[in-house]
């Protein structure tokens, strides 16, 4: 007798490619080094997370939505932008994927594709604070408040400067910046780190050359549950 097998086809597949990128997930896949396949969907990443409630996309939906192929979704999400690179969902996942990992694959892959919009908080915070550590190998909080501020929204240095003086008098901050003793080993290792990055980049615009290429902005929202 013979049996005809149907081929197996499951409900993302069905998901026309100007929504879908097939390639995402392997994509995200070689940058983070995780298996985003290994989930199981339980949802404990979301549960642990201390700003699930704040996110746009939980945890456990942004690891779906990676599986299917939702690559705008994702890198336009503020969620990614929320993570605080804590490490509960990571210690607690009983896949053991690293999900801090894959967030911050996803703000790598957000920046490089341009869906960040430089002003906004966060990505504006974090580039600040690499600005002031590669000019003085080490924080200088109010070089940071500032930069990040004039990058924002300005005029919240006016209001922060009564809180910042009050600090200053009490010796709990320096008023000048002092460059640390090893700035150029600072420098050389943030060029290391940028040298790998950017390999890593290129590796995955190889997987996902089409992701890199696919019409942006279709406007069609697909709900992951
Ligand atoms: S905790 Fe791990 S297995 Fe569970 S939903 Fe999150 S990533 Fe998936
Ligand atoms: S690492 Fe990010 S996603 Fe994971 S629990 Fe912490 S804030 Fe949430």
């Amino acid at each position: 007798m013979v049996v005809a097998i149907e081929p197996v086809v499951t409900q993302r597949e069905l998901l026309p490619e100007e929504i879908r990128n097939p390639y995402f997930p392997a994509e995200v896949e070689d940058i983070s080094g995780q298996s985003v396949w290994a989930c199981m969907q339980c949802g404990t990443c979301s549960g642990s997370c201390q700003f699930a409630e704040q996110m746009d996309y939980t945890p456990r939906r942004i690891m779906e939505m990676v599986r299917t192929g939702l690559r705008e979704q994702v890198l336009a999400s503020k969620a990614i932008w929320y993570c605080a690179s804590c490490y509960s969902c990571t210690v607690r996942c009983p896949r053991g994927i690293q999900v801090t990992r894959v967030m911050m694959t996803l703000k790598s892959l957000a920046l490089r594709a341009g869906y960040v919009n430089p002003r906004e908080d966060a990505p504006a915070f974090y580039d600040s604070f690499l600005r002031v550590l590669r000019m003085f190998g080490r924080v200088h909080e109010p070089t940071l408040v500032a930069a990040y501020a004039l990058r924002t929204r300005p005029t919240r240095v006016l209001g922060m400067m009564p809180m910042a003086l009050g600090l200053v008098r009490r010796g709990r901050m320096a008023p000048l910046p002092d460059r640390t003793r090893s700035l150029g080993e600072v420098r050389r290792l943030m060029e290391a780190v940028e040298r790998v990055r950017t390999s890593e980049s290129a590796g995955a615009r190889e997987v996902g050359v089409r992701a890199q290429s696919e019409p942006r902005a279709t406007g069609q929202e697909v709900v992951v549950r």
